[in-house]
């Protein structure tokens, strides 16, 4: 498909993002997600997990929507109960599926933030929904960014290190094919994201999950990365780096045995 580079650019608008509050970077300590009887333009409400517009629309030619995980301000994805785990990404999926029904959006894009080094602003838990106008993410990222090396296969399942990263290092991708199995893909999911900030390789306390779908596969992808600084061969070049095969051998090993405690 021909690229048109004038829609590969999202402009943001931070002039805007500067009045943002900051809860993870900057020590204030009020939490706007904590003070729900002032929030506003709440699409929908399911227990404590709250979709709403976000406030400060920093992103041109889009819409951003915010999903409010829970009412607890220090909750973290991977603590969650199963089951509240489940609920919430099942929730997540239900609204990233309704705003690409809205037919409006060339793509639509469902990702959280945990962490300093994630590009989140708000520590208090929360996905992000966004629907883009003019940009499909789909020019870019291509299924071979969601393939592997297998770290675990299931009937319906699978989870992998990625072989062709989009930005390098350890990408962990899971790949659910048979959505009867999205409590066990939402526990693998916790797992790796508990194991990214507690017993990674480096000490690491941000990382990110994507959630993608590509047009004419059901199944849905997932991909979750720890995140510290930017490798600069990525930064100046675009070359996302892989580690060796012995070390990612060792990774590959260790979250197999942590994921295979999962029952
Ligand atoms: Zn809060």
């Amino acid at each position: 498909m021909e690229h048109n580079p004038s829609l590969h650019t999202l402009i943001y608008n931070l002039d805007l993002g500067r009045t943002k509050p900051d809860t993870v970077h900057r020590d204030a300590s009020y939490c706007p997600f904590c003070d729900v009887a002032h929030l506003k333009n709440i699409m929908e409400t399911r227990g404590h997990m709250i979709w709403l517009e976000n406030a400060y629309p920093v992103l041109k030619d889009s819409w951003q929507t915010l999903i409010i995980e829970s009412d607890d301000c220090d909750g973290e994805f991977c603590e969650y109960t199963p089951d509240y785990a489940t609920k919430l990404i099942d929730f997540g999926l239900e609204k990233w599926q309704q705003v690409k029904e809205m037919g409006r959006f060339r793509s639509v894009v469902f990702y959280r933030n945990h962490g300093y080094m994630s590009g989140g602003t708000i520590h208090h838990p929360h996905s992000q929904i966004v629907g883009f106008e003019n940009y499909d993410y789909h020019d870019d990222i291509k299924l071979y960014h969601l393939l592997g090396t297998p770290i675990i296969e299931e009937d319906g399942l699978e989870i992998n290190l990625s072989t062709r990263p989009i930005i390098g290092f350890y990408e962990v991708n899971l790949i659910l094919e048979n959505k009867e199995k999205l409590p066990e893909f939402v526990r693998y999911m916790q797992l790796v994201a508990h194991y990214f900030i507690h017993d990674f390789v480096w000490r690491n306390e941000s990382y990110n999950i994507f959630f993608y779908d590509f047009p004419g596969d059901s199944r849905l992808f997932v991909k979750i990365v720890p995140r510290f600084l930017t490798n600069p061969l990525y930064v100046g070049y675009m070359i996302a780096q892989v580690a060796n095969k012995g070390h990612q051998q060792r990774v590959i090993e260790k979250l197999r045995t942590i994921l295979s405690e999962r029952k």
